[in-house]
């Protein structure tokens, strides 16, 4: 598997969110969303070979939840959590062998995914669901990303499969809000979806930024008021303002 990046940190998102865990990034992301914070991790080749014997190794090494000793303070991870992140991981033949190596370890897995292909019977704890609305759709800054606009509009958004995912998996849905605008536009699609725990959707604003996060959150904190949807942090974007590996 190709793998941009494994590091420790905070879960930032979600109901998980200031969980410590150990995040797995793995290459390759068919969409292009114009304001994703993860665009070093696109392409396919944007990393490194490992085998999933070394992945789950190099998790393993330092994730000895329970073990950790004053003779070897820094040099472990003490945490049970692992998320699966991307990129988008669903789209990788070799996801449902690699969680479920790390489910034998005894690891909590939370699959990070924008909803767009589904894989049956992954050892999966949290299928962490970003289903991607008309707001994250590339601006057409020039002739060569209409057909970027036009593949994204094509991919980003499948209910069949969206609607799989939640009855298959224990599962949290984040919409990211960029205005007041969206609203229609998620309660729209969760009616399609249909049978959606309303306990399970949450409402995070679109922010790269540290100052965009703080400038967006009042809005959407308002509309999870209105709502009854919970509230969803980016404390990646909070603490370290958004900076690769946190
Ligand atoms: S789906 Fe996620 S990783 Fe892919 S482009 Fe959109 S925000 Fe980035």
């Amino acid at each position: 598997m190709i793998i941009n990046e494994i590091f420790y940190s905070l879960q930032g998102e979600g109901f998980l969110a200031g969980v410590p865990s150990v995040f797995v990034r793995l290459a390759g992301c068919p969409l292009r969303c114009k304001w994703c914070d993860t665009k070093y991790a696109w392409e396919q080749t944007s990393g490194q070979d490992y085998s999933i014997a070394k992945i789950v190794q190099a998790v393993l090494r330092k994730s000895a939840w329970g073990r950790l000793t004053a003779e070897s303070p820094g040099q472990q991870w003490p945490c049970k959590f692992v998320v699966v992140t991307g990129g988008e991981p669903m789209i990788n033949s070799d996801l449902p062998q690699l969680v479920q190596e790390l489910k034998a370890a005894d690891k909590h897995i939370t699959i990070e995914t924008a909803g767009i292909a589904f894989i049956p019977d992954l050892a999966c704890d949290l299928m962490s669901i970003s289903p991607k609305l008309s707001n994250s759709a590339p601006t057409a800054e020039d002739r060569s990303q209409k057909t970027e606009i036009r593949r994204q509009k094509f991919l980003r958004l499948d209910i069949a499969v969206l609607r799989e995912l939640i009855d298959s998996y224990d599962y949290q849905l984040k919409f990211v809000v960029d205005s007041e605008n969206d609203l229609p536009e998620i309660q729209e699609t969760l009616e399609k979806i249909g049978n959606v725990d309303s306990e399970n959707v949450m409402l995070m604003p679109q922010a790269v930024t540290r100052d965009e996060l703080l400038t967006k959150s009042q809005m959407v904190a308002d509309m999870c008021k209105r709502t009854g949807f919970a509230f969803c942090q980016r404390l990646q974007v909070l603490l370290w303002n958004n900076q690769r590996g946190t």
